[in-house]
């Protein structure tokens, strides 16, 4: 048990930790099974352009449902994963998993625009040769690292940054897009940043969303994209929610645009239909 020392020097013990962590332990079980008998599933979210307003591609967000507790966020089972060591497992069949949906699209003469973009967790990158294994995975299932973006968040990379950025030079001589997620929260410095090989910033949602009414979160929106500029990356807003926020993003010079506004994150089938018809398709031809 987790006991927290009190003020006083003595060390008490709150039930509610006994339980908090038999909670996490019940639910790394239950994922840990949910993984063995694949009962997880992606979903996917398309990524738009802000100055034409097509497709440019989406991101694999994984979805578990579970028979006795419903839909579980994987902001809360996620984070369970890296605690227990199922996150590189995990991380292996997101990634597969993800490879065969996009190469049954192009299968399917689906033609689906840039890259489909995965999250890798920080915690995948302890792991001994991890950069061979996305590799194997992607080659395995008859892709090419150029098909792919990885997703990694600020604050993960700079947890451990320089691993990291070994990783990631690999991973981008490989040919795969980096994408730093969660921008603006990790606090990075420039001098990381531009140590840091990536292709792309996804602006933290939590700036897009109040800076239409917050000032500060505002300007830092702009020094965002303004800093991507200057150093040359591509830079995309995540959060979108409102037409309002879309067109100051645009006017801001963003290049790209994720949230709500534009689509939420759908079944494979949904997606195909919403996104891949021959009507979208043609839409998406420059
Ligand atoms: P993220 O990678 O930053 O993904 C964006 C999250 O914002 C997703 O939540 C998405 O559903 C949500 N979102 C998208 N548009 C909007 C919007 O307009 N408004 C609001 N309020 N939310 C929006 P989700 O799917 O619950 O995922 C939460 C986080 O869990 C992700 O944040 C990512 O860090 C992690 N995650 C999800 N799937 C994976 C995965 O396959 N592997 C790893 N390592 N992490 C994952
Ligand atoms: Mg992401
Ligand atoms: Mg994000
Ligand atoms: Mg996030």
């Amino acid at each position: 048990y987790r006991a927290k020392a009190t003020g006083a020097g003595h060390v008490c013990y709150r039930p509610e930790m006994g339980s908090e962590l038999a909670e996490r332990m019940e639910l790394a079980r239950k994922l840990q099974r949910a993984l063995s008998e694949d009962k997880l599933e992606l979903h996917y979210q398309p990524k738009v352009c802000l100055r034409t307003g097509k497709l440019v591609g989406a991101e694999a967000l994984l979805r578990w449902h579970d028979p006795e507790r419903g839909w579980i966020s994987p902001a809360t089972f996620i984070p369970v994963a890296e605690a227990r060591d199922i996150i590189g497992v995990l991380g292996k069949w997101v990634l597969r998993q993800a490879c065969r949906q996009l190469k049954a699209w192009q299968d399917a003469a689906l033609a689906f625009p840039g890259r489909l973009a995965v999250n890798v967790s920080a915690r995948q990158l302890d792991e001994a040769g991890v950069a061979d294994s996305i590799q194997a995975i992607v080659r395995d299932e008859g892709l090419a690292p150029s098909d792919l973006e990885l997703e990694l968040t600020e604050s993960g990379v700079m947890h451990h940054v320089e691993r990291a950025i070994e990783i990631m030079k690999t991973l981008k001589r490989a040919g795969f897009a980096l994408a730093i997620d969660d921008f603006g929260t990790g606090y990075s410095s420039l001098s990381y940043l531009k140590r840091l090989p990536v292709d792309k910033l996804k602006i933290d949602m939590a700036f897009v969303r109040d800076m239409l009414k917050d000032h500060h979160d505002r300007t830092i929106v702009t020094t965002i994209i303004g800093m991507a500029r200057n150093l040359d990356l591509d830079v995309i807003a995540e959060g979108v929610e409102e037409v309002a926020q879309a067109e100051t993003l645009r006017a801001m010079g963003c290049d790209e645009a994720q949230g709500y506004y534009f689509g939420r994150p759908v079944t494979a089938e949904v997606f195909a239909q919403q996104w891949l018809t021959p009507a979208m398709q043609a839409a998406c031809v420059e």
